[in-house]
C-alpha cells in the first residue's frame, strides 16, 4: 500500500497551512501597499517645500535653464515618473518623463521636451497619480504673484516596486518555513504514527485461526498514548478470539459427535419404522403391504429376466369355530403358531406373510409349480401334525399357482385363490394346484 497516512496528514495540514499563509500574506501585502502609497504621497507632498521655491523663482525670472535643471533633479527621484510645469494661463512650459495632458491622456516627453502619446497603461498597477503645486512668488513687499503651477507624477508601479522586495522576502520566508516544516512533520508523523501503525498492521496481517493469541503485540514506541491503548485492546481481542476459537472447535467436535449419534439413531429408527411398516404385528410375518411389494418386484423381475415364480395361498380351516370355542385370544395364538411353522418351513429365499384374517401367503421366487406344490404339501403336513395349546389340532387348505408367460400379478393371485377355493370345496386340509392356466 503506497499511500501512507503520514503523507495524507501532511497534505491536509500543509494544504490548510498554505491557504492560511496565502490569506495572511495577501492581507499583509495590501496593508504594506497602502502604507507605501501613503508614504509616497507624503514624500511627494514634501517636494513643495524642497523644490517649490526654486521652481517659483525660476518662473518669476523666466530662467529656463534653472527651471530645466530643477525639473530634471525632481524627475531623477526614484518615486517620480514625470514632471510638468505650466504658466499661469495653463501653457506648458516644461515636461519631462510621463505626464498627463489636461484631459488626463498619458503623454511621454521626448528629450527635447516635445510631448507624444505614451504607451497605453497595463491592466494592473499601472495607474498614474499626481500632485499639483501652485507657484506663487512673494516679492519683498510681501505681495503674492501667481506665476504658474507644477505637477509631479508617480505611478502605482513605483509603489509595487517598493513593496515587491518585502513581498519577495515574505515569499522566501514562507517557502523555507513550509519546506522545513514539511520535512520535520513528515519525519515526526512517520515515526510516531506511521511506524507503529505499520507494526500493528504487520502483526494483524500475520494473524490466522491457528496462531491467534499465541503472540502478544508489543508497541515499540515511548510514552503511553492512544496507540498503546489500541495495542492493549488488540491483544485483548486476540485473547478473546483465541478463547472463542477454542470454544467453537470444542462445540464443533461435540456437534459432530452429536450429529453422528443422531444420524445412527435416525438410521436405526428408520430401519425400525420400515420393519414395523412392513410387518404384521400379531405374527411377525410380512404384512399385506410388504407382500404386495415383494410380489410386484418378483413379477417384474420374471418378466424382465425370466425364471420362475410361484405363490402359495393358505387359509386356516374352520377358524371361526376356534374363535367361537376358545375365544379370540386363543385364535390369535393359533395364528402366531401357524405363522411360526410357515416361517421355519419355508426356504430362506421365500417370503412369508399374512395375506389377511387367517389367510397367509408364501412367495417362492425361482420356483416352478411342482416345487411350490411340494413345499405347500410339506407345510400342510407340518401344520396338521402340530399340537396347538388349548385348541389341539388345526388344518389348512392350500392353493398353489405359478406365473405364466406375460401373466399379471392380479391374475396369478386370483388363480392361487381359486385353487385354494377348490381345496376348501374338496374337503379342506389339502393342496390344490392351479394347473389350468399353466396348460393354457
Ligand atoms: P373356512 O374353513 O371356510 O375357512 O372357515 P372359517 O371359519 O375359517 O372361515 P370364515 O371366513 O367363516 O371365518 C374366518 C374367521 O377368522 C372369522 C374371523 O373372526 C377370524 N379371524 C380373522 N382374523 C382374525 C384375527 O386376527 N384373530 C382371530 N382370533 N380371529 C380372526
Ligand atoms: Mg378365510
Ligand atoms: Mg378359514
Amino acid at each position: 500500500m503506497k499511500s501512507n497516512l503520514a503523507a495524507r496528514l501532511l497534505r491536509i495540514i500543509f494544504g490548510c497551512y498554505f491557504i492560511v499563509t496565502l490569506v495572511v500574506t495577501c492581507v499583509q501585502l495590501a496593508a504594506e501597499y497602502r502604507h507605501t502609497q501613503q508614504r509616497l504621497d507624503e514624500e511627494i507632498g514634501a517636494m513643495e517645500h524642497t523644490f517649490g521655491p526654486g521652481i517659483t523663482g525660476a518662473l518669476w525670472r523666466f530662467n529656463g535653464e534653472v527651471l530645466g535643471s530643477i525639473v530634471t533633479g525632481v524627475k531623477a527621484l526614484p518615486i517620480v515618473i514625470g514632471v510638468k510645469v505650466e504658466d499661469e494661463q495653463g501653457k506648458l512650459l516644461r515636461a519631462i518623463g510621463t505626464v498627463n495632458d489636461g484631459a488626463g491622456k498619458r503623454l511621454e516627453a521626448g528629450p527635447d521636451g516635445a510631448l507624444m502619446a505614451a504607451p497605453a497603461p497595463g491592466m494592473l498597477f499601472d495607474r498614474m497619480f499626481s500632485r499639483s503645486f501652485a507657484a506663487v512668488y512673494v516679492d519683498e513687499a510681501g505681495e503674492r504673484h501667481p506665476v504658474g503651477r507644477w505637477t509631479v507624477y508617480s505611478s502605482q508601479q513605483v509603489v509595487v516596486r517598493q513593496v515587491a522586495y518585502g513581498f519577495f522576502l515574505i515569499l522566501v520566508n514562507s517557502v523555507i518555513k513550509t519546506l522545513a516544516l514539511w520535512f520535520i512533520f513528515l519525519y515526526v508523523i512517520k515515526r510516531t504514527l506511521g511506524q507503529p501503525l505499520r507494526q500493528m498492521s504487520d502483526f494483524v496481517g500475520q494473524l490466522n485461526i491457528d496462531n491467534i493469541g499465541d503472540r502478544h503485540f508489543v508497541l515499540k514506541d515511548k510514552g503511553k498514548h492512544e496507540l498503546h491503548q489500541l495495542t492493549d485492546k488488540l491483544n485483548q481481542m486476540a485473547g478473546t478470539l483465541r478463547k472463542s476459537v477454542a470454544e467453537n472447535a470444542a462445540l464443533y467436535a461435540e456437534l459432530k459427535e452429536m450429529n453422528r449419534t443422531l444420524e445412527s439413531q435416525v438410521a436405526e429408527r428408520t430401519r425400525e419404522l420400515q420393519r414395523v411398516a412392513s410387518t404384521d404385528m400379531l405374527t411377525g410375518l410380512h404384512n399385506r403391504r410388504k407382500l404386495d411389494e415383494v410380489l410386484g418386484y418378483e413379477v417384474e423381475r420374471v418378466h424382465r429376466y425370466g425364471g420362475g415364480l410361484a405363490v402359495i395361498l393358505l387359509d386356516i380351516d374352520h377358524f371361526k369355530q376356534t374363535n367361537d370355542s376358545y375365544g379370540h385370544p386363543a385364535g390369535d395364538r393359533v395364528l402366531a403358531a401357524v405363522a411360526a411353522i410357515l416361517r421355519s418351513g419355508a426356504r430362506s429365499i421365500d417370503s412369508v406373510g399374512r395375506w389377511g384374517g387367517e389367510e397367509f401367503m408364501v412367495i417362492c421366487p425361482q420356483t416352478e409349480l411342482l416345487g411350490a406344490g411340494a413345499l405347500a404339501e410339506m407345510l400342510r403336513l407340518r401344520i396338521a401334525a402340530a399340537e396347538f395349546p388349548e385348541v389341539g389340532r388345526k388344518t389348512c387348505s392350500f392353493g398353489v399357482a405359478a406365473l405364466g408367460p406375460d401373466e399379471s400379478l392380479s391374475s396369478l393371485v386370483a388363480r392361487a385363490d381359486a385353487a385354494l377355493y377348490r381345496a376348501k370345496q374338496n374337503g379342506r386340509n389339502a393342496v390344490e394346484h392351479d394347473t389350468i392356466a399353466q396348460l393354457l
